[in-house]
């Protein structure tokens, strides 16, 4: 796997933000409102071999495809991360998200657990977020509301939130999304947090020093 902070396109330009969390808690509906809150924020859309359900758009939610071309594209390495969910392939095509993050974006990937520990381990400084239900009982409320599953799709979905659950520790966050918008909010108030941290923006100081004619050395910044 290759080094991602040696890739020009991740060094000192946008943030990644990962959110995950078990299938029906909220993600979904917490991004849209992220997206439009937020300037200069982008939400990644992944590849997957899922059937659209209704009213989902190829590109929009998902850029829906072939198991096939989907293996192709994972011996071509055309994906950042890439995962098997629920018995389908999803994964996070690696030049739309380079091509953000280059551009000075902070990109959002909304990706499962497996997908979140592959980032963390190549890109460390991203900003892991966990979306938790208030209670097993709501997201099982949730998940059925939605109406978008069948009722032994629902049973592995909720097999699979307890060990999403238990890989919560691993995350920089989290937030529990109870009230939609007072957890909308939280997830705000982290990113805008993040974008303020001094190492983001040493930048900032460093031109400062550069006015008064003093040699505000980067590394000289220790703490
Ligand atoms: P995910 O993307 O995590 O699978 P969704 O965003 O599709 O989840 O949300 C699943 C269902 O739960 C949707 O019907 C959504 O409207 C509903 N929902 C999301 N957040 C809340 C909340 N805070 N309170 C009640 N219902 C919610
Ligand atoms: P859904 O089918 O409900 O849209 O998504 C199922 C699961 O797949 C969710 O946990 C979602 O976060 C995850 N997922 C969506 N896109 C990606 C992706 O690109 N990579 C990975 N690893 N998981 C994804």
């Amino acid at each position: 796997m290759e080094n991602w902070s040696n890739n020009k396109s991740l060094s000192n330009k946008g943030m990644l933000i990962v959110i995950s969390g078990p299938s029906g808690v909220g993600k979904g509906t917490l991004c849209k409102l992220l997206i439009n809150r937020i300037e200069n924020l982008y939400l990644s859309v992944s590849a997957t071999t899922r059937s659209p359900r209704p009213g989902e758009i190829n590109g929009r939610e998902y850029f829906f495809m072939s198991r096939q071309l989907f293996e192709e594209k994972i011996k071509k390495d055309e994906f950042l991360e890439w995962a098997k969910v629920y018995n389908n392939y999803y994964g996070t095509p690696k030049d739309i998200v380079f091509k953000q993050l280059s551009e000075g974006k902070d990109v959002v990937l909304e990706i499962d657990i497996q997908g979140a520990a592959q980032v963390k381990k190549n890109y460390p400084q991203g900003v892991f977020i966990f979306i938790s239900p208030p209670s097993m009982e709501e997201l099982k409320r949730r998940i059925i509301k939605r109406g978008s599953e069948t009722e032994s799709s629902i049973e592995l979905r909720m097999k699979c939130a307890a060990d999403e659950i238990k890989a919560a520790l691993e995350y920089d966050y989290i937030v529990l999304n109870d009230d939609l918008n007072r957890a909308a909010l939280n997830l705000q108030s982290i990113i805008l947090a993040e974008r303020c941290k001094m190492s983001r923006n040493m930048n900032i100081i460093q031109r400062l020093g550069e006015e008064f004619g003093n040699d505000v050395s980067l590394s000289r910044l220790t703490y």
